[in-house]
């Protein structure tokens, strides 16, 4: 390998800027040309790519989204559209690429790899923290943190009115956002997908907790079809309980924006830099995860479409600690 392309794909997550720079530093640093590709896998359709320097990463470790900006492509889902991406790719003299993104990009990443000769490495960028294999991916600490913000301020005008807030987060039917910022935010409950067809999880909450010696409550609510989302329980409240005074608040897209964490930071620095480790070591076809604080190399099959777990002890502690 002399030349690799890299780029973000799919949903953006603070933390991508960081990655890239570790790429392409860690790139250079090996003796390897870079190039970035625009848009996602649109780019390396549309041939839409430039040379990196280390220079063109300068400054951008603390910056949210991704300057080599983010898409999704419809093109790379179809055969000629992938053949277009190899000929750029080709014609670029790129021999191996580093795709930045969550699930979707992986799959694509995957497929492209199985079709033509060419060393895919995945870097795990998703605010949900939903790829198998990794403990944590790049964005997730961050939003999390973009999160217990928004709750705390949400507990302000909740105590006062003595009102039930249900706070809907991302997670994309992955409820780690809505669990860890439950318990970071001291929400008293977090109505997750994992759990949706086991328990009602509005009943357990309003039979456990709601106003045993409160005078707020906060649910954080993960989007997802399974739980049908905020809005969904806002309104089984309204009809069932009609004493609660309950508000929705979606927090939406803030949750992807935002300054890096230094824990992101730091993991998209290690797991960029791996990512080049994985190439000079012909690595091919794999996430760069962590576990347990080591490096590890995860095969796409296994990363994708793969439910990753969540533990059951945060459930219990959330539980818990919310009496
Ligand atoms: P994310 O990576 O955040 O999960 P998406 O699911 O939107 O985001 O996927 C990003 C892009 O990856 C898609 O727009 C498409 O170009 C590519 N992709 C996703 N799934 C496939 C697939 N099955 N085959 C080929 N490309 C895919």
């Amino acid at each position: 390998v002399k030349c690799i392309g890299i780029l973000t794909s799919g949903g953006d997550a603070p933390g991508m800027n960081a990655a890239i720079r570790a790429v392409t530093r860690s790139a250079i640093y090996n003796g390897l040309q870079v190039k970035g590709i625009y848009r996602g896998y649109k780019g390396l359709v549309t041939g839409e790519i430039k040379e990196f320097k280390s220079q063109n990463v300068s400054n951008i470790i603390q910056l949210g989204g991704t300057i080599l900006k983010t898409a999704r492509c419809k093109e790379f889902t179809t055969p000629e559209g992938r053949q277009m991406a190899y000929d750029n790719m080709k014609r670029e003299g790129i021999d191996a690429l580093v795709i930045i993104g969550g699930d979707g990009s992986l799959t694509g990443a995957r497929i492209f790899a199985q079709e033509f000769d060419i060393p895919c490495i995945g870097l795990p960028g998703t605010i949900d923290n939903d790829l198998f294999g990794t403990d944590t991916t790049i964005g997730y600490d961050t939003a999390l943190n973009t999160i217990l913000g928004a709750v705390d301020k949400i507990r302000d005008t909740a105590t006062s009115h003595e009102r039930l807030f249900f706070v809907e987060v991302m997670g994309r039917d992955a409820g780690f956002l809505a669990l860890n910022g439950a318990i970071a935010s001291g929400a008293e409950a977090a109505i997750i997908p994992e759990f949706s067809t086991e328990v009602d999880q509005l009943e357990e909450f309003i039979k456990n907790g709601f106003r045993k010696s409160k005078n707020s409550s906060i649910v954080l609510v993960a989007e997802s079809e399974l739980t049908g989302g905020a809005m969904h329980y806002a309104e089984r409240v309204k009809n069932e309980y009609p004493q609660y005074d309950v508000r929705v608040t979606i927090l939406g897209h803030l949750q992807r924006g935002g300054s890096p964490t230094a824990n992101d930071r730091i993991l998209a620095s290690r797991l960029g830099a791996a990512a080049i480790d994985a190439i000079m070591e012909d690595q091919r076809n794999v996430m760069i995860g962590i576990e347990n604080d080591e490096i590890v190399y995860v095969p796409f099959s296994k990363a994708i479409k793969n439910d990753k777990p969540i533990k059951k002890e945060l459930v219990n502690v959330l539980k818990e600690l919310s009496i």
